[in-house]
């Protein structure tokens, strides 16, 4: 895959508002927020979309991504009370960066309508 925003995120050539770092996932706000909390978690390994992930090769590396998600969750005050995971896959689901990430939304009452 050709290489995208994050990955300078990655190497901490331009900013961004950390939240959680590990030796395989960072996870950030997002710059364009659509909840009080919006946070990106992404692997450090470069890896464009979910159809890229094979079972064998990502288990360990998906597994620290839920298990991040879930930490900062918990760290940002927004377990109890309920968050949402989202993936967007390629175009009809509007991704812009081609760089695998959970957004993980909450913080108020989410809508349901992404349809
Ligand atoms: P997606 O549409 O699922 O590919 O989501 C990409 C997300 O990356 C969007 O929510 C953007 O607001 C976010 N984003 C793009 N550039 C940056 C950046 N430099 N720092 C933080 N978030 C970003």
């Amino acid at each position: 895959m050709s290489e995208t925003i994050f990955s300078k995120i990655i190497r901490k050539e331009i900013p961004a508002t950390i939240v959680f770092e590990n030796d395989k996932v960072l996870a950030f706000n997002d710059i364009n927020p659509k909840a009080p909390v919006h946070v990106l978690i992404i692997p450090k390994q470069e890896i464009a979309r979910v159809t890229d992930l094979k079972p064998a090769e990502h288990a360990e590396m998906l597994s620290e991504l839920f298990s991040a998600a879930n930490k900062v969750a918990e760290e940002l005050g927004i377990a109890k009370d309920g968050f949402r995971l989202v993936i967007n896959c390629g175009k009809n689901a509007g991704q812009e960066v081609e760089h695998l990430h959970i957004h993980l939304l909450g913080g108020k009452p989410l809508g349901w309508s992404p349809g």
